[in-house]
């Protein structure tokens, strides 16, 4: 085709490092256009409170946050498609990228493609997702006005979604598989000195109960092998999150699952970066990933100078 046209830079993701990206590179007048996702603005979407995003001294909503970025990524011309990428093809130049309704040619790709929640991975709890069982109180909380929910998870964000549901809910109980928790300790803190949260330690939910809507779960001592039975309206679970990369069909190395970045956000692959959640098992924050956002675009503006 001799008229097709190709992009300078495709942007896969549209959280704090994709439209980090997407901000310094239009800027850079790279002209990239953003495959957002589905559901477009990431992690941040379902976060309420953000207290550590430098420049917002009274807190910023998540939600608003990722609004603000996007509009600033569209004032210096950054184009969107509102959909999930479905696979792309990184062996030939110039790459190839399928969303559900539009193929795009590029020189180069960032992928920003974040990381989702875990499940359990039980029958009881997959069966009773939506009516129940959640993994964002922020979204679901509302549902659980004055009634006792249960949060799976030691992590900063089991902390956060107790906070929250404590302020909703009549009854929170936190169960973890440990007796130490991962989440930072003014978090635990914080949560210990809320009167209506319960912690239940070194325990696991084997089985979520109900048909229809969750009723209870079961719960096991992880020291004794004791199993009890407890009376819920809903389970949130916070286990952790598994990097999106299902769409790449083993074009980039990954490491631990993750995207293995190269040289700072290059991958195994010339001209493919990566930035934010997707490449990070470690730090995972709202302003890591938009620094890393910030440096594959200027990678990417560097690469391509040096290609033509
Ligand atoms: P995380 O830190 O990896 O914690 C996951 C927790 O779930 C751990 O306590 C883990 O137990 C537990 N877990 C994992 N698999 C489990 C299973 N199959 N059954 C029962 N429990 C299980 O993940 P996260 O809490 O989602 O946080 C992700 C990242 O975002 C972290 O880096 C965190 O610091 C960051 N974050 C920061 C803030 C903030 O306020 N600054 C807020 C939210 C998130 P073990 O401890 O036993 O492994």
């Amino acid at each position: 085709m001799a008229d097709e046209k190709i992009e300078k830079l495709v942007i896969l993701g549209s959280g704090p490092a994709g439209l980090t990206a997407a901000i310094y590179a239009s800027r850079g007048r790279l002209e990239p256009t953003v495959i957002s996702g589905r559901a477009a603005g990431g992690q941040l979407m379902l976060t309420t409170d953000v207290d550590d995003f430098p420049g917002f001294p009274d807190g910023i909503q998540g939600p608003d946050l990722m609004v603000k970025m996007r509009a600033q990524a569209a004032k210096f011309g950054t184009k969107f498609i509102d959909e999930d990428v479905v696979s792309v093809d990184l062996k030939q130049k110039p790459f190839t990228v399928k969303s559900e309704s539009s193929v795009l040619k590029a020189d180069s790709l960032i992928i920003a493609t974040g990381a989702s929640a875990m499940w359990l991975g039980l029958d009881s709890e997959q069966k009773l997702i939506g009516r129940g069982v959640s993994s964002c109180a922020t979204c679901d909380g509302p549902f659980f006005r004055d009634k006792k929910v249960l949060v799976v998870g030691g992590g900063d964000v089991a902390m956060r979604e107790v906070q929250h549901l404590s302020k909703i809910a009549s009854e929170v109980i936190l169960v973890h598989r440990r007796d130490e928790f991962r989440a930072q300790v003014a978090l635990v803190e914080l949560i210990k000195s809320k009167t209506n949260v319960k912690f239940i330690l070194s325990s696991e939910v084997v089985e979520v109960l109900g048909e229809e809507k969750v009723t209870g779960v079961k719960i096991k001592n992880n020291k004794t092998g004791e199993i009890s039975e407890h009376e819920v309206d809903g389970v949130f679970i916070a286990i952790g999150h598994k990097p999106n990369v299902e769409f790449l069909n083993g074009q980039v190395e990954l490491d631990r699952g993750y995207i293995k970045a190269v040289d700072e956000t290059g991958t195994s692959v010339e001209g493919v970066f990566v930035a934010g959640d997707v490449a990070d098992h470690h730090y995972r924050q709202a302003v890591t990933a938009a620094g890393m956002g910030c440096q594959a675009a200027m990678d990417v503006e560097e690469y391509l100078e040096n290609v033509k």
